[in-house]
């Protein structure tokens, strides 16, 4: 079979999928009814399914479902043991599911299907069984101190949890929010990106099967000005946890201070990639170019301004754009497709733009910068370099979400971590170097969330993942998300009860 007769026969997964997705409220899809709008597939720009928006009405209805579900049903009050069952069902569903929730992402993002089958479902199914595994551990505090009482201190689920989820990893990302809010006792309104809602209704469908309790899991559809907001600003949600961009960030949090509720955000992020001169020079190479290129660029750690040291310089830029150029594009169902087309024809643009916005800065091209030659159809742009001398320039401060590198030139240590944290972002920072105390002297003073050292991006849901500065509030992973999803209570219990103060009393 050919790489495009594969191609086709993974289209089939659409077969399966919602082809008209509806929102999802109170134990069932609702009829569709809102506007109606069109859902593409990026490789071809046709439309493959219709997506209903969820209008103010909807999304109230699915909030006081998730409200009743909390307030008056079982699932916050459920032993861990039947809520672990829940979990661990919906990790069984998706991953019996896998291929066909793989090809319906790639089709919906563009992403090559090595990387949402490889990484992106597995560990969407992860998700919920890192949590089931999780619960089981959980525990309070108690202190004794206070002469005469227990003082515990438990965490209790937080309420109606409003998520809502970006479109580069729509699945991965939102079962993240998902998998813990359920686990710890919460209801949900889930709202995934209107731009790629395929993967997470077919999860909805697949979630009928797993034991959750009516109400507890709802969904709205729709455009952030319309079904966003309405979610956000519903006074009948009890926080919202959010990923997407800055801007979309603070709109929200913007909303969310009326009724003073709290909110997780995982925002934007323009990452350092430090590469020193005593680095291993191949895997520095091997790091940087998976670290901007993975997931179409499209990617909030993303490695993309990549700094280095002076003595490698042009040897390392000769080999990161020799290796470029030799990227595989095609098709994201395609076998061997590294790179697949941008989500929809403004980031096409905004990739191409950015090269303008560059060279207007002094900025040079090293490589890419254009549409792809004979794909015409499909949002597909070459993956990109640019060599900046100004730390400053557009090109260096903005986030650009695609296959775009912008490198720079340093001599010094101290150098180069004022340039990495001369940012308004701080959500990664990846560093390469033999040298063990330079690896820790330099992560020790990167103002971000997370650093990889001589490695890309690796995930252990057990440590805290989330930003610095405008990247964020909150963290995710295990601890981050017990303090996301729960309110804690202290409760005081005299044990030998202490003489009380009697106002108005024979003592006052
Ligand atoms: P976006 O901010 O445009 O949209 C994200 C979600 O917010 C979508 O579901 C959208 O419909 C909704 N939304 C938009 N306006 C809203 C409003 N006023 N009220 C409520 N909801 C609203 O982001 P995007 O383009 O989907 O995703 C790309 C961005 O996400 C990038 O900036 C990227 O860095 C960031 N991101 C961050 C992380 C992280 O973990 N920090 C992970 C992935 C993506």
């Amino acid at each position: 079979m050919t790489g495009a007769e594969a191609a086709i026969g993974l289209r089939d997964a659409l077969a399966a999928a919602p082809r008209n997705v509806t929102g999802f409220v109170a134990g069932g899809f609702v009829r569709p009814h809102g506007e109606a709008l069109p859902i593409a597939d990026p490789a071809t720009g046709q439309t493959v399914a219709i997506l209903h928006e969820s209008d103010a009405h909807e999304v109230d209805a699915a909030v006081r479902a998730a409200r009743h579900a909390f307030d008056h049903g079982p699932w916050p009050k459920t032993g861990i043991a039947a809520r672990q069952q829940v979990l661990m069902a919906i990790h069984d569903a998706i991953m019996a599911h896998a291929d066909e929730l793989a090809a319906l992402e790639s089709i919906n993002t563009g992403v090559p299907l090595a990387q949402t089958r490889g990484m992106h479902i597995p560990r969407a199914a992860y998700n919920f069984k890192f949590f089931a595994e999780y619960i089981n551990h959980s525990a309070g505090e108690l202190y004794q101190q206070e002469e005469g009482f227990l003082t515990l201190v438990s965490r209790e689920p937080m309420g109606v949890c409003a998520l809502i989820g970006p479109w580069n990893v729509p699945l991965g990302l939102t079962s993240m929010k998902l998998a813990a809010a359920l686990a710890f006792g919460n209801t949900c309104v889930v709202k995934p990106s209107e731009m790629t809602p395929l993967t997470v209704a077919r999860l909805f469908q697949l979630m009928g099967d797993c034991g959750l309790p009516e109400g507890v899991v709802n969904l709205v559809n729709g455009r952030g000005h319309v079904t966003g907001a309405a979610l956000s600003g519903h006074p009948g949600i009890d926080m919202v946890s959010f990923t997407g961009g800055t801007e979309t960030g603070r709109a929200i949090m913007g909303a969310l201070a009326k009724g003073i509720k709290g909110s997780a955000m995982e925002l934007g992020g323009k990452s350092a990639n430090i590469v020193f001169d005593d680095a291993d020079f191949d895997r520095a190479l091997d790091g940087a170019l998976l670290g901007v290129f993975a997931n179409n660029g499209q990617m909030c750690l993303a490695g993309s301004r990549i700094f280095v040291q002076r003595p490698i310089a042009e040897r390392f830029m000769e080999a990161f754009v020799a290796r470029m150029q030799s990227i595989r594009i095609g098709d994201p169902l395609g076998v061997g497709t590294e790179l697949g087309p941008m989500i929809n024809a403004a980031q096409k643009q905004r990739m191409i733009d950015y090269v303008g916005i560059g060279e207007g800065e002094g900025a040079t091209l090293l490589g890419g910068g254009k549409t792809v030659p004979g794909m015409a159809t499909g949002y597909f742009v070459q993956p990109t370099a640019m060599l900046s001398h100004d730390n400053r320039a557009r090109l260096c401060q903005e986030e650009i979400f695609g296959p775009f590198a912008t490198f720079q030139v340093f001599d010094e240590e101290d150098e180069v971590v004022w340039l990495a944290n001369e940012s308004r972002f701080g959500l990664a920072g990846y560093v390469w170097t033999e040298g063990l105390g330079r690896a820790h002297r330099v992560a020790q003073v990167l103002r971000t969330g997370t650093i990889w050292v001589n490695t890309p991006m690796v995930r252990d849901l057990r440590s805290a993942f989330g930003g610095y500065k405008e990247s964020g509030i909150g963290r995710e992973g295990g601890r981050g998300c017990e303090a996301m999803y729960t309110e804690i209570k202290t409760t005081m219990i005299p044990v030998t009860p202490r003489p009380i103060h009697k106002l108005g009393g024979s003592n006052a």
